[in-house]
């Protein structure tokens, strides 16, 4: 079964009707003060569209970790003040997301009004998909719109069980994930060759599943970052005190094995940023990595060889840092990743997390086609998988 986008819904299913929207509030917070509305700038669009159809809005997000009991200091007030500054007009924030005073407040809506329900995460039901909890939800509103995309690879209740419980006219993805599912869907379904894959970041247990698929459909798959070096281990190169995951090491050489007989070419870094530790305050370009010294970042020589793979791509795909892109020294490999992408006439996508933080330090947001909202999700959807909350919105 389709997938309805919020704008195939027949503007009869919002007049007067309660809408339960599930969105990405999950806003970095400094205290109380929203350090950057970037998440809930994003949900503006769907949220807009369903109000100026009629509906009342009853919206529901998680934000950070409270394991499954109520923190004040995880409380979505601050969202909810942001929201209400957005959209010009009240946000009522009742205390919870469930119980008889969110009933009664969701009954006595009106169209135009917005309601934001408590962090959906006080509640450990929410992490559990239980189906008590989703009935309570699902009991707020007559339609279901999702636009959370970076909570997609999570059978939870908000996501998976609260979209069950609507009938498939009933329920839709909003314009972000529509965007999410035609990047990284289509694109990368069919994209425009040569495909190159950039994957970086700490580990490569994360990214098995991914390369595996990558193998199949990219052209070239260009590591850097600490994972680069579990597979220089497995190749029996020296990599010094580098980060590397011995657990992992017979699995990347079963990787390793596969790229003689796969489409993709693996490029792993021919140079390093070198040091003595993540705190040096300067690092070393090298070939060879000594036993003293470990690499956080990839060198100048694979910066140009990387960078000439993008610029003559005509898709790219990039996850996860060339190295320790939080300090200085260590950020130039990123970074020039990151000018790589913006500067290429490539379809480039950019799978959340890290990668999508260096791109807006950097400035280059602009410049490049797709940021996805989600970093894990990005991930298992080019993996190949079914994320469990857009199973549950085909049905
Ligand atoms: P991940 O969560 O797997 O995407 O990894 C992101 C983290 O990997 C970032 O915090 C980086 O600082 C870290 N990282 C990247 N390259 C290296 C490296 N060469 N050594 C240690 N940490 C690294």
């Amino acid at each position: 079964m389709s997938i309805n986008i919020i704008s195939d819904l027949a503007d009869k299913a919002f007049d007067g009707q309660r809408v339960f929207m599930r969105v990405d509030f999950n806003v970095p917070l400094d205290g109380s003060k929203i350090t950057d509305d970037a998440r809930i700038v994003a949900a503006l669009p769907t949220i807009k569209h369903a109000l100026e159809r009629g509906a009342s809005l009853i919206l529901a997000s998680h934000l950070g970790r409270p394991k499954g009991k109520a923190n004040p200091a995880l409380s979505l007030e601050p969202a909810a003040a942001r929201l209400s500054e957005l959209l010009r007009r009240d946000v009522i924030l009742p205390d919870d997301c469930v119980g008889d005073g969110v009933r009664k407040l969701a009954s006595e809506l009106e169209p135009g009004q917005v309601m934001l329900l408590e962090n959906l995460r006080f509640h450990k039901e929410e992490k559990k998909n239980d189906p008590e909890f989703a009935a309570q939800l699902a009991a707020l509103a007559d339609t279901y719109v999702n636009d959370a995309f970076g909570t997609s690879h999570r059978a939870h209740a908000s996501v998976v069980g609260v979209a069950g419980r609507f009938a498939h006219a009933r329920r839709a993805a909003g314009f972000l994930i529509q965007r999410e599912l035609e990047f990284l869907g289509s694109a990368l379904e069919e994209p425009k060759r040569p495909f190159v894959a950039v994957l970086g970041g700490a580990k490569v247990s994360d990214k098995i599943g991914v390369i595996r698929a990558l193998l199949k459909k990219a052209d070239a798959i260009l590591v850097g970052g600490a994972m680069a070096y579990t597979l220089m281990k497995a190749q029996g190169k020296t990599v010094g005190k580098s980060l590397v995951e011995d657990e992992r090491l017979e699995e990347a050489r079963k990787i390793l094995e596969l790229v003689s007989t796969s489409r993709a070419a693996l490029l792993l870094p021919s140079d390093h940023g070198v040091a003595e530790s993540f705190d040096s305050a300067e690092i070393t370009y090298t070939k060879f990595i000594g036993s003293d010294v470990a690499g956080f970042d990839i060198g100048p020589e694979t910066v140009a060889a990387f960078s000439k793979r993008i610029a003559n791509a005509g898709t790219v795909f990039w996850n996860g840092p060339m190295g320790v892109f939080e300090k200085a020294p260590m950020a130039v490999g990123t970074m020039s990743v990151a000018k790589a992408l913006a500067q290429s006439k490539a379809v480039s996508i950019v799978g959340g997390g890290d990668s999508a933080a260096a791109i807006r330090v950097a400035g280059l947001r602009d410049e490049i086609d797709h940021v996805s909202t989600g970093g894990g999700a990005s991930l298992e959807f080019v993996e190949g998988q079914e994320l469990p909350a857009i199973a549950a919105l085909r049905g």
